[in-house]
């Protein structure tokens, strides 16, 4: 057990007025950083997404506002101009705001416009980065982004655009020609079409490939298919998002990296306090 009150550093002060445009990492607490953290602690306000965990809030004051304002592919969620208005009324009405996003606010996470409604209005703001889940999310699957000897370079994209189709503005001839390995974020619903315009663009069907689900999280899950397989293997796996969906040689380094399914296993072969046989 830790103490997670924040240690002794110079900390900034969210003032009122202010936003902090805050990343809260994937999803496992731990991956938090000190400054969301002590955004968290001060905040009057917290304005969160969907991908937000519950325990990442449960840090902030029990008096502490909450507002959803979540954004899931398909269900119907505020729109992004009335999460910019919300966030600039709080900040005008002297409140301390903290706007917690999933990953990084600057990863396909729209904080960039946010940021720009601000700047509009004339509203002070910080931005605290958080980890991303193509980072992060690869990391807890034991997949490296780069590992020398295999890529030199990693290019991340979504699959969906604005108008939630497989973004057209991609060249994929190019992303498969250029990148060794690709980290893709909102894949899923087109994953048919995009491996398939990977593979035109030269990529080889049996690629390893890896589709990490829950990232981070105690229900993470892995699949481990291949380029040429990806689409059938998600949906006979019926497997959801969240996911990344990653393609590459760096895939194969989980065969001996796989760091978490064996801590996990081991914590839930663990005996709990209250059943260790008493001394
Ligand atoms: N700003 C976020 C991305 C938001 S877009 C970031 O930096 O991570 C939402 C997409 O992120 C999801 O569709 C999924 O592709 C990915 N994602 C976010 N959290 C995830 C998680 N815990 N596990 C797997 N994928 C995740």
């Amino acid at each position: 057990m830790i103490d997670i009150s924040l240690p002794d550093f110079e900390f900034p002060t969210l003032e009122a007025g202010w936003v902090w445009l805050a990343g809260a990492g994937p999803g496992d607490p731990g991956l938090l950083s000190l400054h969301a953290l002590n955004g968290l602690k001060q905040a009057d306000v917290i304005v969160y997404d969907a991908l937000v965990d519950a325990r990442i809030l449960a840090l902030a004051d029990k008096t502490t506002e909450v507002i959803y304002a979540g954004k899931r592919g398909g269900k119907p969620s505020a729109k992004q101009s009335d999460i910019s208005l919300t966030l600039i009324q709080l900040a005008k009405s002297g409140k301390r705001v903290l706007r917690l996003k999933g990953g990084d606010p600057f990863v396909f996470g729209r904080g960039g416009e946010e940021a720009l409604a601000l700047v509009d209005a004339g509203i002070p703001f910080r931005i605290i980065p958080g980890v991303t889940a193509g980072v992060g999310g690869l990391a807890y699957a034991g997949i490296p982004a780069t590992h020398r000897g295999i890529n030199q370079a990693v290019t991340f994209l979504t699959g969906h655009d604005q108008n939630g189709v497989t973004p057209d503005e991609l060249d994929w001839d190019a992303l498969a020609k250029g990148s060794p390995v690709i980290v893709m974020y909102m894949a899923m619903k087109h994953i048919s079409l995009i491996s398939q315009k990977l593979m035109d663009g030269g990529r080889h069907p049996s690629e390893r490939a890896a589709v990490i689900c829950n990232a981070t999280l105690q229900d993470q899950t892995v699949l481990e298919t291949t380029l040429g397989s990806c689409a059938a293997d998600i949906t006979n796996s019926g497997l959801k998002p969240p996911a990344i969906v990653v393609v590459g040689e760096v895939v194969s380094l989980r065969d001996q990296m796989n760091w978490l399914e064996p801590v996990l296993s081991q914590s839930s072969r663990a005996p709990r306090m209250e059943e260790e046989p008493a001394l």
